[in-house]
């Protein structure tokens, strides 16, 4: 009880509604919960059969509701599996609470009608369905459940749980849903993939979301890395846009491709799609047929066009510190990055040498862009002016690790493609011997910058991104 007082507390600027999860309270003081909440309350004892810890009886769970609604609850969660008995005998005896009818299930359900059908009770006030996703398409489900409910004019709820359902979490809005969960912290959720309540409405703003709102994002696996939904949210606000920009995590590009990209404007590509993507595009400008690699895609029609912001945002960063043309560039990897820095590099006029750990990749990529590639083993014997890391070593959560430990980098240029830690165990040791350093975080805020005119359609200043970022 103390935790949830204090739970409702730091919550209280934010929420608009209560859920108490009666059955994760340890002697739950309903009047106290609900005189503290100062906002309508939905009371909810979950039963352990739909995943949570409640496992008194029926008769005792019937007692505790109807307790809840002569307190004054506003609305009490009845799981449809108690069956219409149970619900008829509430609705019955109790005062004016109403009653959110709710399934849980642990994967996708195949038939969202008969799911629908089977919540579609006159006696329920709301309709709810939550599962767990176990796949970025698996949020089509809920859009599904809601556009039936909407259809009907019936509220509903409709909520994939896991990372992978975060979107449903953000997008309920924009597809017809009545409400959608929040945790008051980050840490405390009592529903997997829950975000904190500030982060629902300070970033994606998500009760402001309406059946107009674009939708954005950032496809990749994994996400935890990424700061787009940090950068893109609030540029759309300043520059008053209706859009969003969620988190979809992927693993199988096809099924997203099928099932959610028809929802969306545009999206930014990350780690490890950005070579995979493009078979599914109708067509790509210039920068990216010549990587390779796409990591934005922009809405063009019924198509979809991708193009490649990761080239000149990192070539504008490294020439803030000095022109590449004419002096040689050693780029380590030889993946989506890779192809992107060397491409640029080579179009403004640097001489560019690649090295990667699997060399057969190096020499692909040389060959396709018509540049050099050097074994792994011999970078230290290669003269370079600028050392550029566009491989993952060094990238959060393992930042205890460079990709080359011995070379000799005083008086040389180094940058580090990897973004998060802003300053890399390689630009660290880079600084120590004497090397002037940029960081990946420089060729990030171009990039973004690039991908915002693209989904904006203005170029937002290099302040005001490093403004937000901060
Ligand atoms: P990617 O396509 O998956 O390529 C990863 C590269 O890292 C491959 O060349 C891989 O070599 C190499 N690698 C992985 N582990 C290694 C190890 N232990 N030792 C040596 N080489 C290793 O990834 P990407 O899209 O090119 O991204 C690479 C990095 O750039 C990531 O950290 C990403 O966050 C960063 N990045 C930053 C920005 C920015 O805006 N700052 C933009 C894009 C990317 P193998 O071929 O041998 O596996």
């Amino acid at each position: 009880m103390r935790e949830s007082l204090k739970q409702i507390k730091s919550s209280f600027p934010h929420a608009d509604l209560f859920e108490f999860r009666c059955d994760l309270i340890r002697k739950p003081d309903v009047s106290s919960l609900m005189r503290a909440a100062k906002r309508p309350c939905i009371i909810t004892y979950r039963t352990v059969q739909e995943g949570g810890k409640y496992s008194g009886s029926r008769d005792e769970l019937l007692a505790h509701l109807l307790t809840a609604s002569f307190l004054g609850a506003h609305y009490v969660d009845i799981e449809r599996r108690l069956g219409l008995r149970f619900l008829h005998e509430f609705v019955r005896r109790r005062g004016d609470t109403r009653v959110i009818l709710s399934r849980h299930m642990c994967g996708v359900p195949r038939d969202v009608n008969r799911v629908y059908k089977d919540l579609d009770v006159a006696e329920a006030d709301v309709l709810k369905v939550a599962y767990r996703a176990t796949g970025a398409s698996d949020i089509m489900f809920a859009k599904e459940f809601l556009s039936l409910a909407k259809k009907r004019k019936r509220r509903a709820m409709g909520i994939a749980m896991g990372e992978y359902g975060e979107a449903t979490r953000v997008l309920y809005r924009i597809w017809g849903g009545w409400a959608t969960f929040a945790s008051s912290n980050g840490g405390i959720e009592s529903a997997e993939g829950q975000l904190p309540v500030r982060t629902m409405k300070n970033i994606f703003r998500a009760d402001t979301l309406n059946a107009s709102t674009r939708i954005f994002g950032v496809t990749g696996n994994p996400l935890s890395q990424s700061k787009g939904i940090f950068l893109h949210n609030p540029l759309f606000r300043q520059s008053k846009t209706n859009a969003v920009y969620c988190r979809f995590p992927v693993k199988d590009v096809r099924k997203f491709m099928k099932k959610v990209a028809p929802q969306l404007s545009g999206w930014s590509v990350t780690i490890p799609h950005k070579e995979t993507i493009i078979q599914y595009l109708s067509s790509l400008d210039r920068t990216a047929k010549e990587i390779g690699a796409v990591n934005t895609v922009i809405r063009r029609g019924k198509g979809f066009r991708g193009t490649n912001t990761d080239a000149p945002g990192a070539l504008d960063a490294i020439e803030q510190v000095r022109r590449v043309k004419g002096k040689t560039m050693l780029i380590l990897g030889a993946g989506g990055a890779a192809r992107a820095i060397a491409f640029e590099a080579n179009k403004r006029g640097a001489r560019v040498l690649v090295a990667n750990r699997t060399e057969r990749k190096a020499q692909s990529l040389a060959r396709g862009l018509k540049l050099s590639a050097i074994p792994w083993k011999d970078i230290r014997n290669v003269q370079f002016d600028f050392l550029v890391n566009a491989t993952s070593v060094g990238m959060a959560p393992k930042t205890n690790a460079a990709p080359i430990t011995t070379i000799p980098l005083r008086g040389k240029i180094v940058f580090d493609a990897v973004y998060n830690p802003r300053d890399t165990m390689l630009l660290r040791q880079a600084k120590r011997s004497g090397a002037r350093v940029i960081s990946g975080m420089e060729m990030y805020i171009n990039q973004a910058a690039l991908q915002s005119k693209y989904y904006i359609g203005k170029l937002p200043s290099k302040a005001t991104i490093r403004r937000i970022l901060e």
